[in-house]
């Protein structure tokens, strides 16, 4: 899937060549997981997996939206008038693009319509952001043709701002920032307090590494509510030490924090995670920045046993994909994403991405889990006008 064809499926539904033409990625997260609700730090690099979107204009007030990858691709185009948009009153994936129409006209944004068609290779559900991607692209094709002039960080803002109120899922800013800001061979490290931003090198292929992402295929149902008590937990555990937010909590104060917190299991867990995971974010970053690619592997491992053992959110098929990973030469194996499914990534040697995938695929099949889907992620570019 190119550009090209997504401009002549987009002539076909509207009958007239689009304006232009964009893409926007995906995003897998490297280290520092649910950290963004704590005002803490992340690491996301974009995949080369992508949404792209044909664009063009309209003045009459009319938004036509169309998807490649629903209804098995038939010519069915959803058309919502904007001054009708409203949150939370939509459940389809029109909700993903008509949000980010909504959040740009409430923010004083002079968009009078569009007609959009659109295509990603970004697997949903997967904990990959394919939803990211698609807001992503649709506001740096708005923000262009209407020459709104907004910066990446905003568009990133108005995307997530999209997401929480307009489509009401709760996410923090990390996938839209990634997805919108994010650059080829390196990993974003942001910290989600100002939203600053550094470009970290990331270039595996250079290194002799790989990495892989181990798409499970299984998300556990009770992920929704588990999110929610744990950002609440955390919140607790700020209120208890009398802080804005655990990043507040020095990595060098940790063990007095905990102290502090005494009897409340639950919170020293929770909190113990998110300040170590913010350590080994910046120890990551240090790594990378020295040029120690190969020594991120047992940081990334640490944080896997971090969330399985503090904060509790992995489950037996994460488990499985970084055990056998490291029980067969990975550098270095965590889950990544929310938790409870999804993806896992794997840091190793170029020379071991076979065997350690036939391994992997067999253990899957060992244990009577459903076969997962593995993929080499190449840190990738942000999202890009095509033509
Ligand atoms: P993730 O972002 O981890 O992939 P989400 O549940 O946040 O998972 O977003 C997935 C949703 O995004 C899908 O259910 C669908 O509504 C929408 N979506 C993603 N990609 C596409 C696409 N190519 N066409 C239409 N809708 C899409
Ligand atoms: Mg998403």
């Amino acid at each position: 899937m190119g550009a090209q064809q997504v401009a002549e499926r987009f002539a076909e539904l509207y009958g007239a060549e689009p304006e232009g033409v964009w893409a926007a990625p995906g995003r897998v997260n490297l280290i520092g997981e649910h950290t963004d609700y704590n005002d803490g730090f992340v690491m996301p690099f974009a995949l080369p997996h992508q949404a792209i979107a044909a664009v063009s204009r309209r003045t009459d007030g009319i938004l036509r939206l169309h998807s490649a990858d629903i209804d098995g691709g038939g010519a069915q185009v959803t058309e919502l008038r904007l001054d009708a948009l409203a949150p939370e009153t939509d459940r389809e994936w029109t909700a993903y693009p008509a949000g980010v129409v909504w959040a740009l006209r409430e923010a004083g944004h002079a968009v009078t319509g569009a007609d959009i068609h659109l295509a990603s290779t970004v697997p949903t559900g997967a904990g990959l952001s394919s939803s990211a991607a698609l807001e992503v692209v649709v506001a740096l094709a708005l923000n262009d043709l209407y020459e709104l002039g907004l910066q990446r960080w905003r568009l990133a803002r108005l995307c997530q701002r999209a997401e929480n109120v307009y489509v009401g899922a709760p996410t923090g800013i990390m996938d839209q920032t990634a997805s919108a800001c994010c650059e080829p061979g390196h990993a974003l490290f942001l910290d989600t307090r100002d939203l600053s931003q550094q470009q970290i090198p990331f270039d595996l292929a250079a290194e002799g590494l790989r990495l892989l992402v181990v798409d499970t295929q299984v998300k556990h149902a009770h992920s929704g509510g588990e999110y929610g008590k744990r950002r609440a937990g955390c919140e607790k555990g700020a209120a208890l030490l009398g802080v804005d937010a655990l990043r507040d909590i020095p990595y060098d104060g940790l063990d007095a924090a905990l102290a502090r917190l005494g009897d409340e299991e639950e919170v020293v867990r929770l909190v113990r995670h998110v300040v170590t995971e913010d350590e080994r974010v910046e120890r990551i970053v240090a790594l990378l920045r020295a040029g120690d690619t190969r020594a991120i592997g047992p940081v990334l491992t640490a944080g896997h046993a971090s969330l399985r053992d503090d904060f509790r959110i992995s489950c037996p098929e994460l488990d499985l994909v970084v055990d056998t990973a490291l029980a067969h030469g990975a550098l270095g194996a965590r889950m990544t994403g929310g938790g409870f499914g999804g993806s896992a990534i794997v840091l190793t040697e170029a020379t071991e991405v076979d065997t350690l995938t036939k391994t992997i695929e067999e253990a899957f099949a060992a244990a009577a889990f459903k076969a997962p889907r593995l993929f080499e992620a190449v840190p990738s570019a942000g999202a890009h006008r095509l033509n």
